[in-house]
């Protein structure tokens, strides 16, 4: 009986991670018999939430398990739950979802909401309720929103695999310990099948900074991909278990089409096509702030510090550039204000200039004389009809996709490598192994057959 079980919210910043119930609990799904029919669904959700906890993921298993050992599975997700859930924190609303048979359209629909606004709990439980589905909330129950869009994301368009190796107890909380050579020799082998392994500088980006079980994930375009990268990952502290996982990030899935700064709303990711209507300026902090003006109103754009070279861009904006604003809608004292994750230059407008000529006598630069006076020789003195000429300056900006430091992407921004990489799910066989613990992953001899 095929069975979809979503999980969200049981993390909070100061642990825990809802990826890492999930790989507890597949091992103790594997263990009463379950045939998984698709890799774990590890899905973004909407990343503007104000009450996230922290990387606001959802999970979904989906597998193949009889009839007779279902009440084991929910008692085993209840148990994993009530024991590591972070639940002292205020924001941490753990949820679980139980799904029998095929996934309804209602719940797929509900999914990409949820990636890409703010829902309410009653819409998800009408639908839980609808379609006969079980559900488990905690506290105020919240979680069961992110783990129906679990549920939901059956992720047949684009998606990316991920595969996450945990680190063991005594360590967490400490500092993570991987090789950074190897990451590079890794990026350097299998950098057209996996992404944002390491920043502008070659520094590591696959392990996280948080107090989060996690030692380091790898991100790529096929489960065989990222397997046969972690391999090549060198950890300098034990790996306790790995799981590979399909996912929504570096898809670009939060964002929909263009919308007019007149519907924005906040907290919603938004894409928004208009033109630059002010110049841009820096203000405390290193951020970049410039406005932009469709026919429904104007809006600021910012350009925060952490974002690095994206805000040289923004720099060189000028009135007039037409440009989409990839962002997520802020709600600050003075109004919205879209927060930059990607920044498409469109269109540059001419940046042109009024230039007072040389004197015709001596050469020399000239100066205004007043409103409606005239020009006059800086140098001679001299006067005489002289015309200001336009001089166009180059621009130091080009068109095209302009995204921040890599390690101020979001987890669904796709990067620019996944441009032309986009693939649609097929299901099949799984690639195997595709979990593992006691352990990290290893290298398989191309002989070898999946286990
Ligand atoms: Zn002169």
């Amino acid at each position: 009986m095929l069975l979809n079980i979503g999980l969200d919210d049981t993390d909070s910043p100061e642990g825990g991670c809802t990826t890492y119930v999930a790989a507890l609990l597949a091992e103790r799904l594997i263990a009463l018999g379950a045939e998984f029919t698709d890799y774990p669904t590890l899905l973004r959700l909407n990343p503007n939430t104000p009450w996230k906890t922290r990387g606001n993921a959802a999970v979904c298993l989906r597998l193949n398990l009889d009839e007779s050992r279902q009440g084991d599975a929910k008692r085993a997700v209840i148990d994993l739950v009530d024991r590591y859930g972070e639940f002292t924190c205020e924001n941490t609303n753990p949820g679980a979802v139980f799904n029998v048979g095929e996934v309804p359209w209602e719940a797929r629909e509900f999914s990409d909401k949820t990636v890409r606004r703010i829902v309410e709990l009653e819409e998800a439980e009408s639908i839980i309720d609808r379609h006969g589905m079980g559900a488990v909330g905690w506290k105020n129950r919240r979680g069961i929103i992110g783990a129906l869009a679990a549920v939901g994301g059956t992720l047949e368009g684009d998606h990316t695999y991920e595969l996450l190796a945990y680190r063991t107890p005594e360590n967490r909380g400490t500092r993570r310990r991987v090789d950074p050579d190897s990451v590079r020799a890794m990026d350097h082998a299998l950098r057209d099948q996996t992404f944002n392994n390491v920043d502008e500088h070659g520094r590591p980006l696959i392990t996280p900074h948080g107090p989060d079980p996690v030692l380091y994930g790898v991100r790529g375009e096929s489960a065989e991909a990222v397997h046969r990268a972690a391999a090549m990952v060198r950890p300098l502290e034990p790996v306790e278990r790995w799981m590979i996982y399909r996912s929504n990030q570096g898809t670009d899935a939060h964002l929909g089409p263009p919308v007019s700064i007149g519907d924005l709303r906040p907290y919603n990711p938004a894409v928004v096509e208009a033109a630059v209507a002010g110049t841009p300026k820096t203000i405390t902090g290193g951020h970049v702030i410039f406005r932009v003006a469709d026919p429904s109103g104007e809006v600021d754009c910012a350009a925060y510090e952490p974002t690095g070279s994206l805000r040289e861009v923004a720099r060189g904006l000028i009135p007039g550039d037409r440009v989409r604003v990839h962002s997520g809608v802020r709600e600050l004292e003075g109004g919205l204000t879209l927060n930059i994750e990607k920044l498409e230059v469109l269109g540059l407008a001419e940046d042109v200039e009024l230039r007072n000529p040389r004197c015709p006598a001596c050469g020399g630069p000239t100066e205004s004389m007043g409103a409606g006076q005239g020009l006059r020789c800086k140098r001679c003195g001299h006067r005489g009809p002289m015309e200001r000429t336009l001089q166009t300056r180059p621009r130091a900006i080009k068109v095209g996709v302009h995204l921040p430091d890599r390690d101020a992407h979001r987890h669904l921004t796709k990067p620019l490598e996944r441009y032309g990489r986009e693939q649609t799910y097929r299901p099949g066989p799984m690639f195997s192994p595709w979990i593992g613990w006691g352990g990290g992953p290893v290298l398989l001899s191309p002989s070898s057959s999946a286990l």
